[in-house]
């Protein structure tokens, strides 16, 4: 996304710094908001955001906008325009605000409020590079709720998406603002535990366990009801792709579901 954001800012409406190849050259005593040059350059960025479908670059390119529209409402001496300048900024403005909401839409579960697998995998990416980069530790962590077939059968489908609901309440509670809840399918969810070591991730993901089961949630017929879950989880290794970090925690929650559940494993080096 960063490189989209600079690759855009090498196309401005207004006077550039530097000037760089490639660059559309506009001088800025000439161009005013009713211009031709303007609606030109208005044009080009257009052209861009419509030969992509990255809503990360989109934004990027409207902040270019918007940043260079007011740039020409600043150069505009004259002040004969500024009422469509101002009308402009709303616009790219709304236009932002929307792109931003369609962006978390996209990333999120829906029902719980979770990052979904695509969240996941932008989110991974991210924080791979970042530990990769600083050297620090990632730990990645897969849970899995027990016998969750049984209680959407004892108690409904709509009580087992509660559960659901209230697992990521209380992981977002327990959990620090920089750990990521992501749901990985069904009743499974990946949590990604940045620059923490392995037997402090074990420690956190244990007091999830341990508030999960004293935290209760009400059943259809008021009656307190709590469940448990299984993980297991893997630090991540330098330059390890998401899938495979994932396996190997995936093999400590089997460990962890085969050895009486309820319980959180760490994967084996
Ligand atoms: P284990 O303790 O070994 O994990 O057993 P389990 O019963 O939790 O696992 P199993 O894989 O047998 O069952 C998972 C169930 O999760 C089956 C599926 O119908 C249910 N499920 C998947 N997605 C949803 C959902 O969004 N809402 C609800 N209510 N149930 C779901
Ligand atoms: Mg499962
Ligand atoms: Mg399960």
């Amino acid at each position: 996304m960063q490189q989209a954001i600079r690759k855009s800012n090498v196309l401005r409406l207004v006077k550039p710094i530097k000037p760089v190849r490639d660059q559309v050259m506009v001088d800025s005593k000439k161009t005013t908001i009713g211009s031709e040059e303007y609606y030109k350059q208005v044009e080009h960025y257009a052209q861009k955001i419509r030969r992509t479908s990255d809503v990360d670059e989109i934004i990027g390119i409207l902040d270019v906008v918007l940043a260079e529209t007011r740039g020409l409402h600043l150069a505009d001496e004259v002040h004969t325009a500024q009422a469509q300048v101002q009308h402009a900024e709303q616009k790219i403005e709304l236009l932002k605000d929307e792109l931003a909401q369609l962006r978390e839409l996209v990333h999120a579960d829906q029902m719980t409020g979770a990052f979904n697998r695509r969240g996941l995998n932008e989110i991974f990416m991210r924080e791979a590079a970042r530990a990769d980069r600083s050297d620090t530790p990632l730990c990645v962590a897969l849970l899995d709720i027990d016998n969750f077939k049984q209680i959407n059968d004892t108690y409904g489908h709509q009580f087992g998406d509660s559960v659901l609901m209230h697992l990521v309440a209380i992981a977002k509670e327990i959990l620090r603002p920089s750990d990521i809840v992501a749901r990985f399918g069904g009743e499974e969810f990946v949590v990604l535990l940045p620059d923490i070591c392995i037997d402090e991730a074990i420690f956190v993901m244990n007091r999830l366990r341990e508030n999960i089961a004293k935290k209760c949630l009400l059943q259809p017929d008021n009656k307190p009801f709590s469940f448990t879950f299984s993980a297991g989880i893997a630090v991540r290794k330098y330059d390890e792709l998401q899938n495979s970090v994932i396996q190997r925690a995936d093999e400590a929650m089997y460990r962890a579901k085969h050895s009486g559940k309820d319980k959180v494993l760490s994967a084996l080096a």
